[in-house]
């Protein structure tokens, strides 16, 4: 039987959430983007733990529950101007030590069960260089480093984490062309061009107005 990643509970990957930081800068995308209509959310400095619109809700419902202080910051969002709101294509953790990591030594994972597909995909993180894509095992991780020099099928041995990291690219390309079909439909009319720092400021307001929605929950009839 092949070998596969064994992960050694070390628990470093979330006590350092940027481990899997989706490599995204505000100051150089930023202004890009905002000519699109997109808007990052998060400062450089919070953007670690991707999460989907489904995995921040059962996150937030099992903070609420268990009365875990949680956090995170929407990361892609636009503003709609047909609706005045802001909608939300996923978030990132916001915490540094994720709170969902038990407060002891034994390093357990409170949301095992349904842990967001980032973490599952870890210790393989995405490359992006110019066009090139590569998936490449993290060196930040002890239990990679372990098998640094044996030789070993990456695949195979990374089989599930590639998968859940291919599932990342696959639902994240699934927003960015819902929010397309959106925007020829003309049932969002994403606004432009302004500074991504009012941008931001704008998100805020809708959150304290309760002025904000999920892009998944608009229909495209
Ligand atoms: S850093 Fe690596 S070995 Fe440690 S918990 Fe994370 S995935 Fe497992
Ligand atoms: S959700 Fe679980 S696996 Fe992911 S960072 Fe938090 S404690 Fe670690």
């Amino acid at each position: 039987m092949n070998k596969k990643f064994e992960c050694l509970r070390c628990a470093l990957c979330c006590k350092n959430t940027n481990f899997s930081n989706v490599n995204l800068n505000q100051e150089i995308i930023g202004e890009k983007l905002a000519k699109k209509g997109l808007y990052l959310g998060a400062k450089n400095s919070e953007i670690g733990i991707l999460l989907f619109n489904d995995e921040f809700k059962k996150l937030r419902r099992f903070a609420d529950e268990n009365g875990i202080k949680f956090h995170p910051v929407p990361l892609f969002f636009v503003i709609d101007k047909l609706s005045e709101n802001a909608f939300i294509f996923c978030w990132t953790l916001g915490h540094k030590v994720c709170p969902f990591l038990e407060k002891n030594d034994d390093h357990i994972c409170l949301v095992e069960d349904f842990k967001p597909l980032v973490c599952k995909a870890f210790p393989i993180i995405k490359n992006v260089r110019g066009t090139k894509i590569r998936y490449l095992p993290s060196g930040k991780c002890p239990g990679v480093l372990k098998v640094e020099n044996q030789e070993i099928d990456f695949t195979s041995f990374y089989e599930n984490e590639l998968e859940a990291a291919k599932t990342v690219d696959k639902k994240m390309q699934e927003i960015f062309s819902r929010f397309s079909r959106l925007k020829d439909k003309k049932l969002i009319e994403p606004v432009s061009h302004i500074k991504p720092n009012n941008a931001i400021r704008f998100l805020k307001d809708c959150i304290v107005s309760k002025k904000i929605c999920f892009i998944e929950e608009i229909n495209i009839s």
